[in-house]
């Protein structure tokens, strides 16, 4: 049998290793448009920061080992632009312009998502940036050090611009935000979305939300300007990190179903509407756990768990994803910003009767030294009395005590049930009734 997989990072990768190991006698081919596969995307700010560190140190596994110990038919540099259903083909192109066809009986489409690039003049100077594939960061290294680049101007304020805010500080460079809505982290509540800002503002990072980009100006100096109708910023490089979007035009071309945010709609399964064909990954949608509806939640863990599922799949089993709940967690210089499920206007939105709780406590005992601020927002349905959410800020204590509540939400737990948890307690770690239980049990008394 001839499995074909589209994409050869996070999904396609570990669907190609699974079913390799599960199914010895498959033939499993996969086609990559770029030179690089199976790398951390999620380590190239922390690699981005340290410019002697090279940006191929977070290649996972290297092509060579696909190809020669798993024995795995990985082409690099192969482009597919279409899919044929019927025939049951898919074809493109090589870097070298030959062109290819190759039969599937089972195909993965794993094809990521792509920056967001805004139709506006100047997006395409040299020195305006994405940040997504491995080559991305490299041509960003390479940048920063070929034109000594001192100031960098992002537009966007989500995690992966934060982020980056904080690498380039790292290395002396310094950075101006810009954003078009006023709202800075606007899923997160106000006074712990103010925390994040502060945090930001004290690292010397000028933030400027609320101004809309008109176009980017180079002047022959090669210094770019983004200009915005009532503010000019200037810099060497421009960083556009205002979001992403499911790379699916070619499954929707091919007559394949999409799904929210245009995304390729996946049964539980991640078989898309086409019997032969998954979806796994950026590109694809997924359940919401919370909600029962369809999310597009684009984060690693689960391109990499719906990859294994296909490869099962594949292979013969059947697997079903209960799905996700959008646990997601970043840091932004010495601040942990993490959040699961749903605060109370996406849970108003998906139907519930949604109540929460602010709550400001401590990461340690009261008593023991080294102790800090940890902001809590809990949210519970007054109907059911169910968990529904959780977001968290502080300097420790929070990136992992967000699994504590994404358990609970896959659990369906309620409130009552979650504040009767028996967790953990010792001093350095927290007080004894742990924040979680401490904002669960404030969260009760008004459901
Ligand atoms: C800077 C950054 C930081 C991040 N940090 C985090 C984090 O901290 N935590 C977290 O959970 N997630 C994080 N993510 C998101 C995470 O990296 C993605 O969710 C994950 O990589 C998705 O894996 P994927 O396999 O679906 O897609 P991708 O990793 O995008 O892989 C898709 C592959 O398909 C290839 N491809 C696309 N189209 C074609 C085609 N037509 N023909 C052939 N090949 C094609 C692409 O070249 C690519 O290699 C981060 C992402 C970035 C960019």
């Amino acid at each position: 049998m001839n499995f074909v997989i589209i994409g050869g990072d996070a999904a396609g990768m570990s669907a190609a290793s699974r079913a390799r190991r599960t199914m010895p006698d498959l033939k499993v081919t996969v086609l990559e448009k770029t030179m690089d596969v199976s790398y951390s995307a999620c380590g190239m700010p922390y690699n981005i920061a340290e410019p002697h560190k090279k940006i191929d140190d977070l290649v996972v596994r290297h092509a060579h080992v696909f190809r020669e110990k798993q024995d795995i038919n990985l082409l690099t540099g192969h482009y597919v632009d279409h899919i044929d259903l019927a025939g049951k083909t898919v074809g493109g192109a090589s870097v070298d312009n030959q062109k290819f066809e190759f039969p599937y009986d089972k195909l993965l489409i794993a094809t990521g998502a792509s920056p967001i690039i805004p139709d506006l003049p100047g997006f395409d100077l040299p020195g305006v940036m994405g940040l997504k594939s491995l080559e991305d960061g490299r041509k960003i290294k390479h940048f920063l050090k070929d034109r000594s680049v001192k100031k960098v101007i992002i537009i966007g304020m989500g995690y992966i611009a934060l982020e980056m805010a904080e690498a380039l500080c790292a290395r002396d460079i310094k950075v101006d935000m810009v954003k078009p809505r006023p709202v800075f982290l606007p899923w997160l509540d106000e006074q712990m979305a103010q925390v994040v800002k502060d945090e930001v503002k004290t690292n010397d990072v000028n933030m400027y939300p609320g101004h809309k980009v008109e176009r980017i100006d180079q002047a022959t100096t090669g210094r770019l300007s983004v200009v915005c109708s009532d503010l000019t910023l200037e810099g060497d490089m421009v960083l556009v990190a205002v979001g992403i979007t499911p790379n699916s035009d070619m499954a929707e071309k091919a007559g394949i179903e999409l799904g929210i945010k245009k995304s390729i709609a996946v049964d539980r399964g991640l078989k898309t509407s086409d019997e032969n064909i998954y979806a796994a990954g950026d590109c694809a949608d997924a359940f919401h756990i919370v909600t029962g509806q369809k999310a597009w939640i684009p984060l690693a863990l689960r391109a990499n768990r719906a990859g294994w599922a296909v490869a099962d799949n594949v292979c013969g089993k059947d697997v079903q994803l209960p799905g996700i709940v959008g646990t997601s967690v970043f840091k932004v210089f010495e601040l942990e910003v993490a959040r699961t499920g749903l605060n109370a206007q996406a849970a108003e939105k998906a139907g519930f009767d949604p109540v929460e709780v602010t709550i400001k406590t401590r990461s340690r005992a009261h008593a023991h030294s080294g102790s800090l601020t940890i902001w809590l927002r809990m949210t519970g349905d007054r109907k059911t009395g169910r968990l529904l959410g959780t977001e968290m800020v502080g300097k420790e204590g929070v990136a992992h005590r967000i699994n504590a509540p994404a358990v609970a939400l896959h659990g369906h737990m309620t409130v009552e049930m979650f504040g009767q948890s028996d967790m953990a307690y010792a001093p350095p770690f927290g007080p004894v009734w742990d924040p979680m239980l401490t904002t669960a049990n404030q969260l009760l008394k008004k459901i």
